[in-house]
């Protein structure tokens, strides 16, 4: 499913109140809302990247996985669109392309997480699912480029129209640079999509489109690197590229590096959490964190006898979503229900 026709939070109007935050919308995090929704529980999901799924979504979409219990052969991408089908009833709502940055109790025991993209979250419980931590993008290896990031340089694009009648200057030959180049091109003043080779990893009905705008000289596409960044202050002027028929000063607004991503623990490390060599210790009965009321499921917690698979991860959201139950709806008391039998849980899913 695109990630464009999921719910999402509008505007930042005061800090959104809710019963869970889930950090990271991996396999693990999904089913989470699913867990959670059984329970009368209302999420809010979170991500860094802007589709759902994870490692299974980003880093093997394609690829089959044989140990999904009932489903003998399922790809990356084919599990992610399942969860996220399943979860549908429980109207979960994302906010994908924001990372989680702080998280803190407040005086009344839930919690304020705030996000990159300048969110506020107020919640009783939080999930973290975090997996191997936030993909972040590769930086290249370009001297001064910090000064000029978030200004000029940008990792990916929050809202299309900042590039309105800019120069802009793509470099990658993977899908964000190609779909970037096709989605910009309408907007952008000028745009240079770099890459080393004549050879483009994308999706090769992009790469077409791709050649086309080329060849109409709508955009300009070079084969070589960026070798110099030239600017003053925080705002980038101009780049040097180096190609086979030379060096060339080329004048650019922004800059927009597609070089992949990489995984790093990223800001769960200063949020006061146990940690053990960059994993949350839990218990196995309710995948608590030293936190009460904070919760780790999925490849970023540890206990004796872990296994970062995913479907260790959906135990652990079942029995986390049990405890997390105790704290949104303190005194309820919680019965055990099948959804073959139980005519309220099947409610809940709206298949009755
Ligand atoms: C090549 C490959 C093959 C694999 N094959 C299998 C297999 O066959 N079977 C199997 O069971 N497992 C397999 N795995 C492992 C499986 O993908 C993981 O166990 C699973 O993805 C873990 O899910 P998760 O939801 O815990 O974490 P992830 O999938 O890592 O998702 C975590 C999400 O949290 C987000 N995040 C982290 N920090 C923040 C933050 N601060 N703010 C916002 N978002 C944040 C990340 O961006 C990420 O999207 C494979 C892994 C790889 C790499």
């Amino acid at each position: 499913m695109s990630s464009e026709a999921l719910p999402r939070a509008n505007g930042n109007d005061g800090p959104i109140e809710t019963d869970a935050v889930i950090i990271g919308a991996g396999p693990v995090g999904l089913f989470a809302v699913f867990e959670l929704g059984l329970v009368d529980i209302k999420a809010h999901v979170i991500d860094i990247l802007d589709k759902p799924g994870g490692q299974c979504a980003e880093l093997y979409p394609g690829k089959p996985i044989y140990d999904i219990p009932g489903l003998p052969i399922v790809s990356g991408q084919e599990i992610t669109d399942r969860l996220m089908q399943q979860i549908k009833p429980f109207g979960a709502t994302f906010h994908l392309g924001e990372r989680v940055d702080e998280l803190e109790r407040l005086p009344d025991q839930r919690f304020r997480l705030k996000t990159d993209g300048g969110k506020t979250f107020v919640s009783k419980v939080v999930v973290i699912a975090a997996g191997g931590g936030s993909f972040t993008p590769k930086r290249p290896p370009l001297a001064g480029i910090e000064a000029f990031e978030g200004t000029s340089v940008f990792y990916s694009v929050r809202r299309r129209e900042d590039l309105r009648g800019k120069a802009v200057l793509i470099v990658g030959g993977g899908d964000s640079a190609l779909d970037w180049t096709l989605n910009l091109q309408p907007v952008a003043e000028s745009l240079t999509l770099l890459h080393r080779r004549d050879d483009f990893r994308g999706a090769p009905h992009s790469v077409e489109k791709m050649r086309e705008l080329a060849a109409q000289g709508k955009i300009r596409l070079l084969i070589g690197q960026v070798t110099e960044l030239h600017g003053s202050g925080n705002r980038l002027e101009a780049v040097t590229v180096k190609t086979k028929e030379g060096e060339e000063r080329l004048a650019v607004d922004a800059l927009l590096p597609f070089f992949g991503l990489t995984m790093k623990l990223g800001p769960v490390a200063n949020w006061g959490i146990n940690l053990n060599e960059n994993l949350i210790p839990v218990d196995t009965e309710k995948f608590q964190t030293s936190e009460n009321g904070i919760f780790a499921i999925g490849d970023i917690n540890w206990y004796p006898g872990k296994l970062k698979l995913i479907l260790s991860g959906f135990h652990e959201a079942a029995l986390m979503a049990q405890a997390a139950y105790k704290i949104v709806y303190p005194g309820k008391k919680l019965l055990f229900q099948y959804t073959t039998s139980s005519s309220s849980l099947q409610k809940k899913l709206g298949v009755t």
